[in-house]
């Protein structure tokens, strides 16, 4: 089926709110698409910081310790960088171009701040945190992590353009990132007067964060920090560049779960909410220093 996908629809950045005094984010869905919580599965949820500057901090910016549970926050950093510390022991510092997956599962304590170095100096900062939902059979997987740096996408490249791998393939080309359902996650830029097609499966829900830039998309302008969502009538994705820009692209088989979701956790009853309140509220989720 090579059918362009229509353009269901455009999403303009929906007002922005503070993610502790670090973050601050356009919660494009679900927010942007009217609270709807399914349309973008496996993905629930996608904040984006759109680019900006911060003035220099001795003491950085950030959001203290906080629960997760049922599913994995996936950070990306464009511009400025971030450090973390979790429960489990890990930590690390995500640099401009790198990604950090976290599988939150059966439940994690984490933290997330500007770097040090970062925040003394200030400067252009730029980031996204995807949530991507996990089946009910992995709910409760055991917490991991995939530190992802920029060198460990996969790369194709083209005469002007570059589809970077996150996950899933792109005409061979793999991407690092291990998933629990079937996604694609690329990067993709295009320098001046470019294009660039993309077939994902037509069951797969797709859309599109214009990172910088302007494309139009199935013949659709796209300007930047706005979000396409595809419509899954067709399996085709047509990219076309007036300038340089660059884009992130997520497609995914949809989880079929029902969805309760309450505050940092995203479970399939009610009951499971309270029970992950509870376990939090009785430390099963370890110690994290604040
Ligand atoms: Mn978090």
């Amino acid at each position: 089926m090579d059918t362009l996908r229509s353009i269901e629809q455009i999403i303009s950045p929906p007002a922005p709110h503070m993610v502790g005094d670090g973050f601050r984010v356009h919660n494009i869905f679900p927010h942007g698409l009217g609270e709807n919580l399914a349309r973008m599965s496996p993905f629930f949820l996608l904040d984006y910081n759109a680019l900006m500057e911060w003035p220099p901090r001795e003491h950085p910016r950030g959001v203290g310790v906080h629960p997760h549970r049922g599913f994995e926050t996936v950070s990306f950093a464009y511009k400025g960088r971030i450090a973390h510390h979790d429960s489990a022991g890990n930590s690390g510092v995500i640099d401009e171009g790198d990604v950090q997956w976290m599988t939150a599962g059966s439940g994690v304590l984490h933290k997330e701040y500007h770097e040090q170095e970062y925040s003394r100096k200030g400067g252009l900062f730029q980031m996204v945190q995807l949530w991507v939902n996990l089946p009910a059979k992995f709910k409760m997987t055991p917490p991991k992590y995939q530190a992802i740096t920029a060198k460990d996408w996969g790369i194709y490249s083209d005469e002007g353009v570059t589809v970077r791998v996150l996950a899933g393939d792109f005409k061979g080309v793999k991407g690092p990132a291990s998933t629990f359902t079937p996604i694609q996650i690329y990067q993709a830029e295009l320098s001046k007067n470019r294009s660039l097609s993309l077939q994902l499966p037509g069951n797969s829900n797709t859309g599109m964060l214009v990172i910088k830039g302007t494309l139009k998309a199935n013949g659709a302008q796209v300007p930047t920090d706005h979000f396409v969502v595809f419509s899954n009538d067709g399996e085709i994705i047509m990219l076309e560049s007036d300038d340089d820009a660059i884009a992130l692209i997520l497609s995914g088989e949809p989880i079929q779960d029902p969805i309760f979701s309450y505050g940092p956790f995203v479970m399939n009853t009610r009951e499971e909410i309270i029970k992950a309140y509870e376990d939090y509220n009785n430390g099963l989720f370890g110690y994290l220093e604040d």
